[in-house]
């Protein structure tokens, strides 16, 4: 059967060429006799290919060499830890923004290690919206100030970048790379891979080189930036097919003409999609327009009682995993760079035809 189109919010979609130049060289990588899963790591063939992985991730967003790039493991979820064990140095207390599922849990764990100032929270609006910048109560001291660009269960996006005096640190796990982005705004980034990078397992850190070396006395080994940046992201085994396939992807996007290009294609496919659904008296999506997310749009039936039997039509259509978030319920269609604006056509047929039946 064909490949059907993948709306998952993550790990989700690849793009389809990749997977199949990743089929091709599966098991005999350019000849060298293995696969690129039975390297060593520290290999010349391997080193390559990670040298050029992290060269082209560092072309696509033109970052700086007053940054270092990691490819860690752990998921966005471990740095939810290794941002504050890292970045608080001497000071006591960091800043968060709340806005949304992914913004709580990295201030719930950051409080094991700091006072949290929660500077703005959009839970009273059920985290349908981003709270207004010039009312957000910035701490004088903070570490650094933490925040979710794009919140994947809410679908709910920044427009703008804070501009805080404090290292600003942002999870991007799901939105990275899907337009350009001025990293010289950030102290860190980090972004899980299996959104809008790669497979699972590998998790990448953009962390300006002066924050570096302050992590506290009781940070684990592996916790440590420093000990990744100095170990060229190679201090224990990194998750190198992960780091390979992400590579391919890098290259995936330089052929299809970088973010720019990704931008506008990303918009288009937002664009179409909200479009529906705001026209339609079926559909809904609670959003603020302002913040609605390019990358994942959640919606919901006017009848909820409708949504078993909207999954089952839409996978027997090839149209898969389109579920919300167990949290939230309702529908979310994640589209990110590897799923095409044709997939994004499909899905408004499918939901058209859909509501002419059940409406
Ligand atoms: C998926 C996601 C996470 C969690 O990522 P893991 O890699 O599963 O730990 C954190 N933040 C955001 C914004 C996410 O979308």
């Amino acid at each position: 059967m064909a490949r059907a189109y993948n709306f998952c919010a993550g790990p989700a979609a690849l793009p389809e060429e990749v997977l199949f130049q990743a089929q091709e060289e599966i098991a005999n990588w350019h000849g060298v006799g293995c696969s690129v899963m039975e390297m060593s790591h520290r290999s010349d063939e391997f080193v390559s290919i990670a040298d050029e992985a992290t060269q082209d991730f560092k072309d696509l967003l033109a970052i700086g060499d007053d940054y270092e790039v990691l490819f860690v493991q752990g998921g966005a979820s471990s740095q939810f830890s290794m941002v504050p064990l890292n970045l608080l140095s001497d000071k006591t207390t960091a800043d968060y923004v709340n806005t949304g599922q992914w913004s709580k849990k990295a201030i719930s764990e950051a409080k094991r290690y700091c006072d949290v100032n929660v500077v703005a929270s959009s839970e009273a609006e059920n985290f349908t919206t981003v709270p207004d910048f010039d009312q957000w109560a910035l701490s004088k001291d903070a570490a650094y100030l933490h925040y979710t660009p794009n919140e994947t269960i809410g679908g709910v996006e920044f427009d703008f970048i804070p501009n805080v005096d404090a290292p600003l640190v942002a999870d991007y796990s799901s939105s990275i790379l899907s337009e350009p982005l001025d990293v010289s705004k950030f102290g860190l980034i980090y972004a899980g891979a299996q959104k809008n990078i790669g497979p699972a397992g590998l998790t990448i850190v953009i962390v300006r080189k002066d924050l570096l070396g302050k992590a506290k006395d009781f940070t684990p080994t592996m916790f440590d930036y420093q000990v990744h940046a100095k170990a060229g992201s190679m201090n224990n085994t990194p998750p190198t097919y992960a780091w390979y396939l992400s590579g391919l992807v890098f290259k995936w996007l330089k052929r299809q003409g970088g973010l720019k290009e990704m931008a506008e294609i990303n918009k288009r496919k937002a664009d179409k999609l909200y479009g529906y659904i705001d026209q339609s008296d079926f559909y809904s999506n609670p959003v603020d327009p302002r913040y609605r997310s390019r990358m994942n749009v959640p919606f919901v039936l006017a009848d909820d009682q409708l949504d078993s039997k909207f999954l089952q039509k839409a996978e027997e259509a090839r149209l898969l995993n389109l579920a919300g978030h167990r949290s939230v319920g309702g529908m979310r269609a994640s589209i990110y760079n590897a799923v095409p604006e044709r997939a994004v056509d499909a899905l408004i047929d499918f939901m058209k035809a859909f509501e002419k039946d059940y409406a």
